[in-house]
Parts: structure tokens; C-alpha cells; sequence
């Protein structure tokens, strides 16, 4: 280990010239690797995952810590089982139901749980999530009576011939109306100066996608959850349909949304607004979700149990890269943001206290760090609730101090 320039055993960030502890691993200004091996920089909102990692739970919920991870996975897993186990048993109509609200539910107790919403009232932020409900449910069923309408179009079946107002409404003007309407509350809430960290545009981006895909689906398999299913050909038909109802399609849309709503919070404090950036992302959202329905469509018109399988890998080969793509926005901003920061030489709103620990390996901080020296984890990923947990402390101990 390189010992230049120490006085009082100090090392030196070659990247941004911050003076560290003599014992960093990371910077704590820029999160930089202090060892010397490049390859060292894990996930920034989870240090003990590499950046180029299918983990879904550190991606799509990066103020989670470490030991809320675990639980979270394991939700997932259990909400997932559900659907399929109650497909297995010939309930179909259960199943999908169930399959709808796994992702939505388990994202709204993560919101809960880190307190996203700090002193605002709940109303505020369920109301986002109600509101990408009955748009998904407007659009949904505005669509499809136009699609009604179309000549020849095969509205209710899966296989078949191509039909031009079959594949054009559904996989091209239903995925650029969707972007639109999902991004509405959460533009409109990283607007708010209580929500415009990235990582708050990020979260509710995810929210708002995972709602929608959520209500889209309950709104296209209306008729089969109403009416009951002959359940005997489960395995070949139904599973892979909840599979994806219940995980793929949520992920995608999520994913695709989050990034999006991520670019209009922008890497700063304050929001970016509608930048030629965001629009780009826009683009890039919309784009996704045109592919992961146009797959659907034409494995869908290989029919039985093959277009099915082909259509679960598409969605499964989809929502892989945009967890991806995510978490290389998220990395990206992590570091690029630190460095920025960093080179205005001021105390972020980000970074730690006095006598703070790190969320994720509970190591104390530096004063002013916006990384963990020890493991690199982002000090910005942490909750609010841990933040100001660690704020309050440190209140305390000065107002301790001075009487
Ligand atoms: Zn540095
Ligand atoms: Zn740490």
C-alpha cells in the first residue's frame, strides 16, 4: 500500500485529492478504490454485489440496507409462490389476481419502511399510486375499445394471423401512451423540494411502473378473473402467463420508468426537469416496453405451448437487461454525483454526521462522507430514516456539548 504524501498517516484519493484514513478502502468523497485494484468498485447501494449483477431487490429498492435486502427477497420469492402454487392447484383466476399485486404490495411496505415520504402525509404518495392505477385502467380499456373497433382484429385471441391494428395498438400506441401517463406522478412529485434526490425520482418511477403494469394487467384478464377458467391445462397455459404478470412484466415496466424519472431528478440537488436527457430516456422507456409486447405478440402467434415459453424467455431476456441498465444508471449517478460534490468542496445534504455509522456494514463514518471508507457503500443510499436517525444523534450530542 502506497503511503505518499501521509502526514498523520492520511491517504490521498488519486481521483479527487480527498485526504482519507490511513486504513480506507474507499474514498469517502468520490467512492473511489484506495487498494489500487480497479477492478475493487462493487454496487454502490450494495458494496458486496458486483455492478453487472441480475440482484433485482438492491436495484429497484437502493435504499434498502443490507439485512432489509434479505427480507425483501424472501417476500418476493413467497409472493411469487403464491400465484404459481394456486396455478398448480387449477385456480387460474386466483392466481392472476394474486400474481398482480405481489410487486405493487411488497414495493409499497419497502416505501413504508425506509419512510420515504418523511413528514408528508401517506395520502401524497398513495395517491401517485392510485392515480397510475386508474390510468392503466383508462387507457387499458380506451384501447382496447378502439382496437374493438378495427376491422378483423382478434381481440381476445392469442393465436392466429397477423392483424395490423392488433399489434399496432397494443405493442406501439399503448406503450408510448403508457410512458406518458406513468411518468405524471412522478414527475409531478421529484417537482416537490422534499422528493428531488435522484434516488427519490428513481423510487417512485419504479412505483408508478409496478402499479401500472399491475392494473394493465388486472384490466386485460378481466374476463378470465371474473369468469370461472377451466384450470385442468395449467402448466402448459397459465404458468407462464402468471410468471410474467406476477414478475416479469412489473420488472420491465418498473425498471424502464425508474430510469426515466431518475433523469428528470437529475444527479444534483434540485431537479433536472425536462432536459433533452430525459427525453431520451423517455424514448428509451417507451422503446422497451414496445419490444417486451411486441415479443409477446408474435410468440403469441406461434400459438400453444411453445409461443408461450418463447414469449416467457423474451420477457425474462427483457427484464434482465433492464435491471441492467438500471443499475448502471444508479452507479453511474452514485459516483458521478460524489464526484461533483465533491469538487465543490462543500458538505452535500447527503453526507454523514458526527458519530455515524454505515447502513450497510455499520462501520463508523467520517464526518462529511458521502461513501463508506470501509466497504464503499453510498452514504446517499441510505433511508431517510437512518439518516435522520443519525442527524438527530448528532443534535443531541452537540446540544450535550454546549451545556
Ligand atoms: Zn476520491
Ligand atoms: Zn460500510
Amino acid at each position: 500500500m502506497s503511503q505518499t504524501g501521509a502526514d498523520h498517516a492520511t491517504l490521498a484519493c488519486r481521483a479527487c485529492t480527498t485526504q482519507n484514513p490511513s486504513a480506507a478502502r474507499f474514498c469517502s468523497a468520490c467512492g473511489g478504490s484506495l487498494t489500487g485494484k480497479s477492478g475493487g468498485r462493487g454496487f454502490a447501494a450494495a458494496p458486496n454485489e458486483s455492478v453487472a449483477s441480475f440482484a433485482l431487490v438492491s436495484t429497484v429498492m437502493p435504499y434498502a440496507s443490507a439485512r432489509s435486502t434479505r427480507t425483501y427477497k424472501l417476500a418476493f420469492l413467497i409472493g411469487v409462490a403464491i400465484p404459481i402454487l394456486a396455478v398448480l392447484f387449477g385456480q387460474p383466476s386466483f392466481a392472476l389476481v394474486t400474481a398482480a399485486f405481489v410487486v405493487p404490495v411488497v414495493f409499497i411496505v419497502y416505501l413504508y419502511d425506509v419512510n420515504l415520504w418523511e413528514d408528508q402525509p401517506v395520502a401524497v404518495v398513495l395517491a401517485t399510486v392510485v392515480l397510475s392505477a386508474i390510468l392503466a385502467v383508462a387507457s387499458t380499456l380506451l384501447l382496447r375499445a378502439w382496437l374493438a373497433g378495427q376491422p378483423g382484429s382478434l381481440i381476445e385471441t392469442t393465436s392466429g394471423a397477423f392483424n395490423v391494428w392488433a399489434f399496432l395498438i397494443p405493442c406501439v400506441v399503448a406503450p408510448i401512451v403508457g410512458v406518458i401517463l406513468m411518468l405524471i406522478g412522478p414527475t409531478v412529485l421529484a417537482s416537490r423540494p422534499q422528493f428531488d434526490d435522484l434516488m427519490d425520482g428513481l423510487t417512485f418511477g419504479v412505483v408508478a411502473g409496478v402499479t401500472y403494469a399491475a392494473a394493465e394487467t388486472l384490466t386485460t384478464n378481466w374476463a378470465v378473473i371474473t369468469s370461472p377458467v377451466d384450470g385442468s391445462d395449467a402448466l402448459t397455459t397459465w404458468l407462464p402467463v402468471i410468471i410474467n404478470a406476477a414478475f416479469l412484466k412489473p420488472i420491465v415496466f418498473g425498471c424502464a420508468i425508474g430510469i426515466a424519472a431518475a433523469e428528470f431528478s437529475g444527479l444534483g440537488e434540485g431537479y433536472d426537469g425536462f432536459t433533452g436527457r430525459f427525453v431520451g430516456r423517455v424514448i428509451e422507456a417507451m422503446v422497451l416496453l414496445a419490444l417486451f409486447q411486441g415479443g409477446l405478440y408474435f410468440t403469441g402467434l406461434l400459438g400453444g405451448s411453445t409461443g408461450l415459453v418463447l414469449g416467457l424467455v423474451w420477457a425474462l431476456l427483457l427484464a434482465g437487461m433492464a435491471i441492467l441498465r438500471l443499475r448502471s444508471v444508479l452507479q453511474r449517478a452514485l459516483l458521478e454525483g460524489a464526484l461533483e460534490a465533491a469538487a465543490r468542496a462543500g458538505s452535500s445534504k447527503w453526507s454523514s454526521g458526527e458519530e455515524d455509522f454505515c447502513a450497510e456494514c455499520e462501520m463508523p463514518l467520517p464526518v462529511d462522507a458521502l461513501f463508506c471508507v470501509s466497504c464503499g457503500a453510498s452514504v446517499r443510499a441510505r433511508s431517510k430514516d437512518v439518516r435522520r436517525a443519525a442527524a438527530h444523534s448528532e443534535h443531541r450530542a452537540t446540544e450535550g456539548g454546549s451545556a
